[in-house]
């Protein structure tokens, strides 16, 4: 088995042989991610390091939706569409463990209210919030994107629904509305996991790449750059040719610990999104597996679909200035509970059946537009060359949806080789990710699992729980487990001891929380008791040789952690 190249002391052993790197990636977030693995596996030597765990911030803060995104198509980002349409069905293909199609469906009201509207935002003359939209426009949007999606020919194309059809499927509809459309999107289960099976593939592909999470740029002075092991508070120092600045709503602080020259230069105009998990079994019966895609009265758009057993809503557009301040405030969660009042009024939901809230910063573009809403949502690159005040380029990543990741960290990949004089060698188009490699179709999948059992001794039943959660690196996964004895978690028989020992083991995870919120769904499924939290500390312990009162604290932390981010209050530990 090659996990080690996991283990951190390893990974920190090889960070202190290379005090010269051609390419610095600040920031572990999707797009960051991305570009690592682009440029590694194009043969260059690229260090990619993360401040707290894969995925923390942004990237794990998303809708969960893999979209070309109808709602661009009003403000004519049309080359956006096109390619994150693209990207979806790649992602579809590539990572078949994680993404799925998800069929949507957009209530509307009238059938041309709107018209108006959408066309002046087209051309650019209102930029106020948008009024509502009608079935004509929307079907128009519809059948654009449908010829766009076609071209890669992945999934079915969308309806209009008249009135009675709308009424029969969605009986608990509002009554505003009259009729509805359906078509199809994705969807991911696991955006973390998936962000971190980027780096895994990466390091195991590429010896000369190296990404660690807890590690933090600090200093600059111009030439050498400073690192700081969040963990140990241990220091690196670094003469790269090229840093990469991934650090989405942190850009323009990173710029300005790089160069003073860089400080007040503004870059990013980040807006705060947040989302509710509820538990709802009316609603989620009603959802019956689709995901509802609606404007709110003020002409937001909201979503929700079904999520690990509950729903997923969302969500809020707030700029903000500083992007620490990602948490799901109260009035927010105010807000997306009375919008889902406003398309199911008759739903019996309060305060009281929200499960989890997350929260983050959509690193946009810095704008002066009336409404977040009306900024735009596509990427672009910014080079930095090098100055007096600083030896190295810098090429800035602004914006990039993670349904994108791929085409912009190819993009930004392409601008650094130019740099380096090098060119690209393999393209990542049809490269699958992580457990999506040799993922079997349904015809083969009985027969891949029953395989698999009777080589490992695991049921069939343990066989399929683990390849829904992990795709095909169960292989890998299963040999741990059978290596020693195992038991089920006595707090959530569903989870084994050896899981999750492999889980700390070979996935970077150094918190509680990497694991209960980014290496598995325990977290924002809903899952969270203090008795599970226990237990899994334990486990952690004993990996990682913590003292009882260390494990102490890392209990304390992560309660309060969950607490003051997530809403999840928990018995005192
Ligand atoms: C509410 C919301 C909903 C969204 N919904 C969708 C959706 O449904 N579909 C979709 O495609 N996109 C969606 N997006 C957009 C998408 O999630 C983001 O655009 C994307 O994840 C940005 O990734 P990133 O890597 O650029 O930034 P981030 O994920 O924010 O990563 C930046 C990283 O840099 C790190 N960092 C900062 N400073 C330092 C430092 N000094 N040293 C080391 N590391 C540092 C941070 O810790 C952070 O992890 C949504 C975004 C939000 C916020």
């Amino acid at each position: 088995m090659t996990e080690h190249v996991n283990d951190r002391a390893t990974l920190l052993a090889r960070l202190r042989q290379i005090p010269r790197t051609p390419v610095l990636i600040v920031g572990g977030g999707i797009n960051g991610i991305s570009t690592f693995r682009e440029l590694a596996l194009q043969g260059i030597p690229v260090l990619l390091i993360e401040r707290g765990d894969w995925c923390q911030a942004a990237s794990g803060a998303l809708s969960r939706m893999i979209h070309g995104g109808l709602r661009y198509l009003e403000t004519g980002e049309f080359t956006l569409v096109q390619e994150a349409l693209s990207e979806r069905n790649r992602l579809l293909k590539n990572a078949p463990h994680y993404v799925f199609p998800l069929r949507t469906t957009v209530p509307v009201d009238s059938w041309s209210s709107g018209m108006l509207g959408a066309g002046k935002r087209f051309l650019g003359l209102d930029t106020s919030t948008p009024s509502r939209r009608g079935a004509l426009l929307l079907k128009s949007g519809l059948a654009l994107y449908d010829a766009w999606a076609g071209r890669y020919g992945a999934l079915p194309r969308h309806q209009l629904h008249d009135s009675a059809e709308t009424r029969q499927r969605w009986p608990g509809f509002a009554d505003w509305v009259k009729y509805s459309a359906s078509y199809y999107d994705a969807w991911i289960t696991a955006p973390e996991r998936l962000g971190f099976e980027l780096t895994d593939d990466t390091m195991q592909a590429c010896p000369a790449a190296l990404a660690l999470n807890y590690l933090s740029l600090q200093r600059c002075d111009g030439e050498n750059i400073t690192l700081s092991d969040r963990l140990t508070g241990e220091e690196f120092t670094l003469q790269p040719h090229i840093v990469v600045n991934a650090t989405g709503a942190w850009i323009d602080r990173l710029n300005g610990t790089l160069s003073a020259a860089s400080a007040g230069e503004k870059l990013i105009g980040g807006t705060k999104g947040s989302h509710l998990v509820l538990r709802c079994p009316a609603l989620l019966a009603m959802l019956a597996g689709e995901m509802i895609y609606y404007e709110n009265l003020d002409g937001r758009i909201c979503l929700l679909f079904p999520w690990y057993g509950n729903v997923l809503a969302g969500t809020t557009d707030i700029r903000v200035d500083n992007p620490d301040a990602a948490i799901c405030e109260a009035d927010e969660q105010r807000y997306i509970l009375e919008s889902l009042k406003f398309i199911f009024p008759h739903l019996p939901l309060s305060e009281n059946d929200v499960l989890y809230t997350f929260s983050g910063i959509r690193p946009l573009p810095a704008s002066d537009a009336a409404t977040s809403g009306a900024i735009s949502r596509s990427h672009s690159l910014k080079l930095i060359p090098p100055s007096r005040d600083r030896a190295f380029s810098t090429l800035c990543l602004i914006g990039g949806k993670w349904t994108t990741f791929r085409s912009f960290g190819e993009q930004a990949a392409g601008r650094v080789l130019n740099l380096l004089g090098e060119r690209r060698k393999v393209s990542t188009e049809a490269l699958a990710i992580g457990g999506g490699r040799d993922y079997p179709d349904a015809a083969h999948k009985t027969a891949w699992i029953k395989a698999l059992s009777d080589e490992s001794g695991l049921s069939p039943e343990r066989i399929t729980q683990l390849l829904k959660r992990y795709g095909t690196r169960v292989q890998m996964m299963v040999k741990f487990i059978v290596s020693e004895p195992d038991a089920s978690l006595y707090t959530l028989p569903d989870w084994s001891r050896n899981e999750l020992r492999y889980l700390i083991r070979y996935e970077q995870v150094q918190k509680l929380n990497d694991l209960l919120i980014r290496r598995t769904p325990l977290a924002v499924s809903g899952q969270l008791s203090t008795p599970l939290i226990e237990e899994i500390a334990q486990l952690i312990a004993q990996e990682r040789g913590w003292t009882a009162a260390q494990t102490k604290q890392a209990l304390a932390e992560t309660c309060a952690e969950l607490q003051r981010e997530h809403g999840v209050h928990l018995a005192e530990v």
